[in-house]
């Protein structure tokens, strides 16, 4: 089936939905993107996600046309033009037309396109089995170069890892800062959990202030557990008694194995059961 593409203030046919070989966002990765979900026909956290893409606009001095409100209206004409009762949503803005130049300020509109779609990050077995990892030789990008709290279209940090852990026959890499702490994966945040406190580094440590996190951090307070915000190593890692992943598209998931070391028993925790359970709970209105 075509999808419904909101492109520049109007939905589209998919192929119709088309950007100009000239787009910064093309030539340089100059832009901002959130990926949201829909859970039963409703944008899920839409208010936090939208604050962060202004946030991430403004920190490239990138300015959008639509106001929030606007952009909601947009988001939401999309998901129901498409019929997206579970699904997600990928949100994108470019600085637009320029030249082959970089100076950004000759782009004169950011190009707006939302996608609504379906997405299936991990296999659906692994919810359950839990995914194998490696550790990135790839460093997270330094804060002060570009900042992970930025959701830009320059994700070749990421992608660099992610080459990585395919080329070791894995899904997934953690992504470790310039101070050798724990930053992230490549496209979600980290937890661990150790005598039954859970754990994740702080965002200052090179990570995106993820949504998902938040909300997690809030549902472990709600279930009584420590969340404890603090660097973390290899080592924690490593003798870790649970470790899971959140993030939009990958919701909350176990990891078993890191660089060869098994994980607790090889299996998803205690713990990273209740919070994923808790969270689909959370997310689905229950
Ligand atoms: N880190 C990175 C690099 C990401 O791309 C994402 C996905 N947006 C996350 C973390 C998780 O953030 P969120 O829970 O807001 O999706």
């Amino acid at each position: 089936m075509s999808l419904k593409i909101w492109i520049n203030n109007k939905l589209v046919d998919e192929k119709d939905a088309v950007i100009s070989v000239f787009d910064h966002g093309l030539l340089y990765g100059d832009g901002v993107f959130e990926g949201i979900r829909v859970y039963n026909g409703k944008i899920f956290k839409e208010q936090e996600h939208l604050v962060r893409l202004y946030e991430s606009a403004d920190a490239i001095r990138l300015q959008i046309a639509l106001n929030i409100e606007e952009m909601s209206k947009a988001m939401n004409e999309t998901v129901k033009a498409n019929g997206i009762k579970q699904g997600y949503i990928r949100l994108i803005i470019t600085r637009g037309i320029g030249t082959l130049g970089l100076d950004p300020f000759i782009c004169k509109d950011a190009s707006i396109i939302i996608i609504a779609d379906n997405v299936q990050l991990y296999p659906k077995e692994l919810y359950d089995k839990g995914l194998k990892v490696i550790s990135s030789s790839v460093i997270r990008n330094h804060p002060m170069s570009l900042s992970p709290q930025i959701k830009s279209l320059n994700y070749l940090n990421n992608i660099m890892a992610k080459i990585e852990a395919t080329d070791s026959g894995m899904l997934e890499a953690i992504m470790y800062n310039h101070e050798g702490y724990v930053a992230e994966a490549t496209g979600d945040n980290i937890f661990i959990v150790k005598n039954g406190t859970i754990f994740t580094p702080p965002v200052s440590s090179g990570s995106l202030n993820g949504i998902t996190r938040a909300t997690v951090i809030e549902l472990s307070d709600e279930l009584g557990y420590d969340v404890v915000e603090q660097n973390l190593t290899r080592f924690d890692l490593y003798t870790a008694d649970e470790v899971f992943l959140t993030g939009t598209a990958a919701e909350v998931i176990g990891i078993v194995e890191i660089d060869g070391r098994k994980i607790g028993d090889g299996a998803p925790g205690e713990i990273t059961k209740e919070l994923k359970d808790q969270f689909f709970k959370y997310a689905s209105g229950e």
